[in-house]
């Protein structure tokens, strides 16, 4: 387990994020709808894999809005499970995670002493760049005639994905971000990465950068276990497979969302 990073909280101040998380603010029909063609077929895309490596995936918001459309929506799938499963975001963070991390751990000469680059976007949210300026509440048919207000409705429900946040729980708990889990308190014997979006906000030197990307390097791994589960034959994911995309993702876009559907007793 990594060390702690000896950066008091009071140094660490990344922005706030834009939106409000999934949470807290449903998703709209607008957003549905891109993230569902996200899933079927953009990520796909050549250009659009090195768009997400300069953005490093999506927003917070439109990240667990990502995970929370695939997971709700795809009712049959392979593997144990056999849907409802976070496949294609599994695969794009683990190969954001395995690049971050190869960076990260790469020698950096005594004088590059500071690393935020390497973990700071340089372009913004795909999915925000395509809802700009759109009526988020009334977007245009989707394709097959798809209803677009029913899949908002049950991706806004998060039943699969609290459940996933419940499951994992007991291998997650211990590594929230403590920013992130103001005003909320996490106790553990281990210590916590700061998630990406509150490490920028301070110096990040090449060793802490070393033992982050020994971190991610190992989440990547534990990814790839699970996008093997979820195939026609793969092997059954051990619970730290079933976890590691809840603290990358988590690492990733803020831990806010996993908190507020941990803490909340209706989902
Ligand atoms: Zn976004
Ligand atoms: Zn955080």
């Amino acid at each position: 387990m990594v060390s702690v990073d000896p950066r008091t909280l009071a140094e660490v101040s990344g922005p706030a994020p834009q939106l409000a998380p999934i949470s807290r603010a449903p998703m709209t029909p607008g957003e549905v709808r891109e993230l569902w063609a996200f899933v079927h077929g953009d990520i796909m895309v050549g250009g659009i894999r090195s768009i997400l490596r300069r953005s490093l995936g999506l927003c917070p918001r439109h990240a667990w809005g990502y995970a929370a459309v695939e997971i709700e929506l795809w009712e049959h799938g392979a593997g144990a499970r056999g849907g409802h499963q976070p496949f294609d975001l599994t695969i794009l963070y683990k190969d954001l995670a395995a690049e971050l991390a190869e960076k990260l751990t790469a020698h950096h000469a005594p004088w590059h002493t500071d690393l935020r680059d390497v973990i700071t976007p340089t372009q913004g949210c795909r999915i925000c760049s395509d809802l700009h300026g759109t009526d988020q509440a009334h977007p245009p048919v989707g394709y097959a005639g798809m209803n677009i207000p029913a899949l908002t409705d049950v991706s806004n429900r998060l039943q699969w994905t609290a459940g996933w946040i419940r499951e994992t729980e007991p291998l997650w708990r211990t590594q929230v971000c403590p920013v992130c889990a103001q005003p909320r308190s996490y106790h553990s014997d281990e210590h916590p990465l700061l998630c990406r979006h509150h490490m920028v906000g301070a110096p990040l030197h090449a060793a802490q950068a070393a033992q982050v990307g020994r971190r991610l390097a190992e989440l990547s791994e534990q990814m790839s276990g699970l996008v093997q589960s979820m195939t026609g034959d793969g092997p059954h994911a051990g619970p730290e497979q079933n976890a590691a995309w809840v603290i990358a993702l988590s690492w990733f876009a803020t831990w806010e969302t996993v908190l507020d559907i941990s803490a909340s007793p209706n989902r």
